[in-house]
């Protein structure tokens, strides 16, 4: 079936909001400076719906940047350009167990960046955004996210200055691929384009749009434009499905019952196949790096609105 009436879908945003709201656990990141800075009580909440209908509560359009939810639409848009069997034996599909930016992952697997969720398989897979120039590269993405959002998104160059003087470890990670052979690309530039990527500005209401053209089977539901085939937005979320939420992708899975993707500024998509896209924000993380708040808000409504795939009634 599809989602409940308008004045229903509303009122369980509400009631959504205000039940993550009662949380006040987790830390907001600091590992990249500017992240540190931000407001940790902000809180988003937004369904957007196939048939284009958006909606929201609270802080649903303050902007916030990405981050690691760039990689879903990026690892789309490659899929898009390059198709299934090359990208899955290219950049993989399987769980690391292990953090979103470790190294021993790469050692372990004999140099494969093992999927595209996890930084190495992220760089990776920017690299193999087909371009001539790594400018072409980052307009591509940004333009390619930006037709997923359904508006022009734009850079927030304070987070990226802040990540890309930070960021030794995503480096080393690029550099590491390359010795190994699974980067064809000067992986110092890739690493340069997927820090712009994390970097570009985006509100909750914005991810459940981005999370409704995934689930409207490519095309974004409120500008009618195709992004990618609907083949490609079922394998993304095949891979969310298993990858999305770092090291704790199984507990999301089993307590939501849904594919997602969160990022360290505190953003989370999720997305119900045919049905819609939800995006909350909240900066303060639990220790694996997703928002607190988001992960209650977006349970909430994964249960009122019977989202959860494995449900039978
Ligand atoms: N740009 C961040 C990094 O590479 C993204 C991490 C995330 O959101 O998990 O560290």
């Amino acid at each position: 079936g599809s989602l409940p009436g308008w004045d229903d879908v509303e009122r369980l945003v509400d009631e959504a909001y205000r039940y993550g709201l009662a949380s006040v656990e987790g830390d907001i990141a600091t590992y990249i400076p500017r992240l540190a800075q931000v407001d940790p009580e902000l809180f988003g909440v937004s369904v957007a719906e196939v048939d284009g209908a958006v909606h929201t509560a609270g802080d649903a359009d303050v902007a916030f940047s990405i981050q690691s939810i760039s990689k879903a639409f990026v690892y789309a848009l490659v899929c898009q350009e390059l198709g299934h069997e090359l990208v899955r034996e290219r950049v993989g599909v399987n769980n690391t167990g292990l953090a979103f930016n470790s190294v021993v992952a790469i050692e372990l697997n004999d140099g494969h960046p093992m999927n595209p969720m996890v930084n190495a398989g992220a760089i990776a897979t920017t690299a193999l955004v087909p371009a001539a120039s790594a400018e072409e590269r980052w307009a591509r993405i940004q333009d390619g996210l930006s037709a997923f959002a359904g508006r022009r998104l734009e850079l927030d160059g304070e987070v990226y200055t802040s990540e890309a003087d930070t960021n030794q470890r995503n480096r080393a990670i690029g550099t590491l691929l390359q010795a190994y052979g699974r980067i064809d690309q000067d992986p110092l530039a890739a690493v340069d384009v997927y820090t712009r990527q994390c970097s570009l500005l985006v509100t909750a209401a914005d991810l459940a749009v981005m999370g409704a053209t995934l689930a409207d089977g490519g095309v974004n539901p409120v500008t009618g434009d195709r992004v990618v085939s609907a083949e490609v937005a079922r394998d993304t979320l095949a891979v969310l499905a298993s990858t999305g939420l770092y090291e704790r992708s199984g507990e999301w899975l089993f307590e939501i019952g849904l594919p997602g993707k969160s990022g360290v500024a505190g953003g989370i998509v999720t997305v119900s196949p045919g049905k819609g896209g939800i995006g909350v924000f909240s900066p303060r993380l639990d220790a694996a790096g997703n928002s607190v708040r988001g992960q209650r808000a977006t349970r909430y409504l994964a249960r009122a609105l019977g989202l959860d795939v494995f449900a039978s009634d």
